[in-house]
């Protein structure tokens, strides 16, 4: 066995790690293309009210379709982006194409106060970011606070130079400013009394274990105090049950997502879901 297993090593050694590099050259390879290709879409995430079922926001999700790779997740391709420097463009598409969308929407009547967009680290640090967002907003008709963007702790963290005169210069635009996966990775939270920040959105990785597992109920008790004494909103993410729900409500936490509600939607099946929110608010079962 171990005469087999030796002469077989260089094959065992590597696959895993050979199969990454392929599929990072792939992915990075096909990258470059996707935009000019149209190979992006984006989907919309209902950010629902947990007393009522009301939903104010939508939460854009790019979507990726290659054709000889398929159906690409974000998580596997947003950090290659980042690296090749191309987020930047697909970033600042993203932004163009959730302002035409809510632009449209609000023309149909649909009544959604605003659409939040993920901005990623190497994209916030880029010099025209803020003319980016004004230059979408004015070419769409939009108010400042018909957009949110959701920035991860890693901006606020790494606090480049111009971090609070970035932030400044959106918040005198109007728009909402919000710190996503609240939690995950990153701790301090000094940046919490320095930035215009508007609200929070708890990691879903703390409400996994809600309702059964006391450390992450302890997290998401210390979050929601925490936010409520800095007036900050706070959002769950990651709803899976009606009993995350009812223990989110029991904390104040008054906004959530997750597939308790809806995953993302192609904008069609987000506006008929939007113009029956608050119709239908799912059962409370405590199990
Ligand atoms: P995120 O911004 O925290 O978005 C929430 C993610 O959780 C989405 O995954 C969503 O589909 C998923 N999710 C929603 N509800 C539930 C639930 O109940 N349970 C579970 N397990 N998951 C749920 P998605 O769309 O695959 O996106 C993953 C991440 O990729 C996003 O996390 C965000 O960090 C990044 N991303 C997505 N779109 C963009 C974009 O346009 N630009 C940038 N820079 N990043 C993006
Ligand atoms: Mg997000
Ligand atoms: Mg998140
Ligand atoms: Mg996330």
């Amino acid at each position: 066995a171990a005469k087999r297993k030796g002469r077989n090593t260089w094959q065992v050694f590597n696959p895993e790690l050979a199969q990454q590099q392929h599929d990072r050259v792939q992915i990075e390879a096909q990258l470059r293309r996707a935009l000019d290709n149209g190979e992006f879409r984006l989907v919309f995430q209902p950010l629902v009210s947990l007393g009522d079922g009301r939903v104010r926001t939508a939460e854009a999700l790019i979507r990726w379709h290659n054709p000889t790779l398929g159906e690409i997740p974000p998580d596997h391709f947003i950090s290659h982006a980042e690296t090749t420097g191309d987020i930047v463009r697909i970033g600042a598409w993203v932004i163009e194409a959730a302002c035409r969308q809510m632009a449209a929407w609000r023309d149909a009547g649909l009544p959604l106060e605003r659409v939040a967009v993920n901005v990623s680290y190497r994209q916030f640090l880029t010099e025209d970011l803020v003319q980016t967002i004004a230059h979408a907003l004015r070419e769409h008709g939009l108010p400042g606070s018909a957009l949110e963007l959701e920035f991860t702790e890693r901006v606020l963290i790494e606090d480049a130079p111009d971090t609070l005169n970035t932030f400044e210069a959106l918040r005198a635009l109007g728009v909402v400013l919000t710190i996503d996966d609240f939690g995950e990775g990153y701790s301090a939270l000094n940046y919490l009394r320095r930035l215009p920040i508007h609200g929070l959105k708890l990691a879903h990785s703390f409400l996994q274990g809600v309702p059964a597992n006391p450390s992450d109920v302890a997290i998401c008790q210390a979050v929601a105090g925490m936010a409520r004494g800095l007036g900050l909103d706070v959002v769950a993410e990651g709803v899976e049950s009606p009993a995350q729900r009812d223990f989110l409500l029991g904390l104040g936490i008054a906004t959530g997502q997750g597939f308790l509600f809806s995953p993302g939607l192609e904008p069609d099946s987000f506006a008929a879901y939007l113009r029956q929110a608050g119709l239908r608010v799912p059962e409370a079962t405590h199990d």
